[in-house]
């Protein structure tokens, strides 16, 4: 086991255990969200047919070359889903609607509003359109053959219309890692309930539960053991099937921390120990057969930053995902922040867009790993990495969006 190791280094070990899931296939409407398992082709142009854009007349506009003011012969009518469709030959037109397939031999639609006069079966119009105008080409959108997705997207209310008009439903789509979360802690009581002296209430539990959906993972409840061995052994038995176990609390030094060595006596193995990072520092990960486990310290900070820095790019990876939410982009500090040199730094950040589009960022005050109102205040990780003690007002940081944030303020 190795153990304090550098922050890039234990991401690194996490992410390498990242095996892509295998890929089931769901209706459309229950694909939101999902992540696409593979390309997806267009078996049809998009739009199938030329259609119009506008209610109006399908015309010729060479028609109209020597007299804009032209009355045409209303020959005909196109609805929507017309099958059967009359030519438009010289000196006609054909009145059409939005959406309806656009006739042989007009080449332009003229709007409705157009109108100058109009009679039971001929038509004038006051503007001529150029031709093309109001006319929808075959495959504009996507044509025939097309790879319109290359795998790898997570599926956005967009990206579900766009399978829809493909006729892709079902879906093929990666398996969600199935992730418990498993709170540890003798003082722990559910939010529902009424704390007695010295107990807490579990707030681990349903954030990380509520992270782990967020970030495309399933996860059916938060779990809860006490400190106790045997208990801790039993609930981690009874279950084996999950890709990732995530522990809150139980993986320090104190007396009442048993969790890595319950999951070692179960035949795990740690593969590190204690990370040169705050908060965090004593994070654990290995495996335990075919599943990985992560221990996140109980402190509610430690368990929300170190779920996103480590756990939700690894239930990304294992989605295949082609864009990590968790993006980074350059910020300027706002303001001088010291640290501990040798650590690695996830401070919470407030960044905004400052004039001329630069980034600014600024811590959210106060960061002991007991502080959440500092993670709730946040919409940034301010990364500030090993092997400085004080950044200045005016660097450059990095920092990773925290995916839950709104848009940049102003
Ligand atoms: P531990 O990592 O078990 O030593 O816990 C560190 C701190 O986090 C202690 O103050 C715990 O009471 C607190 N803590 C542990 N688990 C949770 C939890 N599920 N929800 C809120 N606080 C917790
Ligand atoms: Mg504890």
């Amino acid at each position: 086991m190795r153990t304090f190791i550098p922050f890039p280094e234990a991401l690194d070990t996490v992410l390498s255990h990242g095996q892509k899931t295998e890929q089931e296939i769901v209706s459309l409407s229950d694909a939101i969200g999902r992540t696409l398992s593979g390309p997806i082709k267009a078996a049809d142009d998009i739009p199938p047919f030329a259609s119009s854009a506008m209610d109006g007349y399908a015309i010729r506009t060479a028609d109209f070359r020597d007299d804009p003011q032209r009355e045409l012969i209303i020959a005909g009518h196109i609805a929507a889903g017309a099958v059967h469709l009359p030519e438009v030959k010289s000196g006609t037109c054909v009145e059409i609607m939005t959406g309806a397939p656009f006739p042989p031999g007009a080449d332009a639609v003229a709007q409705k509003e157009w109108v100058r006069q109009r009679t039971e079966s001929r038509v004038s119009f006051s503007r001529v359109p150029d031709p093309g105008k109001h006319v929808r080409p075959a495959a504009e959108d996507v044509a025939q053959g097309e790879q319109v997705f290359k795998g790898g997207e997570r599926i956005t209310p967009a990206i579900l219309g766009m399978l829809a008009s493909l006729g892709v439903d079902p879906v093929p789509v990666r398996y969600a890692p199935r992730v418990r979360i498993i709170s540890s802690g003798d003082e722990i009581v559910e939010a529902c309930e009424e704390p007695d002296e010295g107990q807490i209430r579990n707030s681990n539990g349903p954030s990380l539960r509520a992270q782990v959906l967020e970030a495309g993972g399933f996860c059916a409840r938060h779990e809860h053991v006490p400190d106790t061995p045997d208990e801790i052994r039993q609930v981690i038995a009874s279950d084996p099937d999950a890709d990732i176990l995530v522990f809150s609390g139980g993986v320090s030094v104190g007396d009442h921390d048993h969790i890595r060595q319950v999951l070692e006596s179960m035949g795990g193995k740690t593969l590190f120990w204690k990370v040169k990072q705050r908060p965090g520092k004593p994070l654990a990960f290995g495996t335990l057969g075919t599943s990985v486990f992560i221990g996140l310290p109980g402190n509610p900070v430690s368990s929300a930053m170190c779920f996103e820095i480590y756990v939700r790019p690894l239930i990304e990876k294992m989605l295949g995902r082609s864009s990590a939410r968790s993006s980074m982009l350059t910020a300027q500090l706002s303001r001088d922040i010291r640290k501990v040199e040798e650590l690695h730094f996830f401070t919470r950040g407030i960044a905004r867009v400052g004039g001329g589009g630069q980034i600014k960022v600024e811590d959210t005050g106060p960061q002991r790993s007991n502080l959440y109102g500092s993670v709730v205040r946040a919409n940034c990780i301010i990364h500030l990495p090993a092997g400085i003690d004080r950044i200045e007002a005016g660097s450059e940081v990095m920092i990773q969006l925290l995916p839950w944030a709104s848009p940049l303020p102003a």
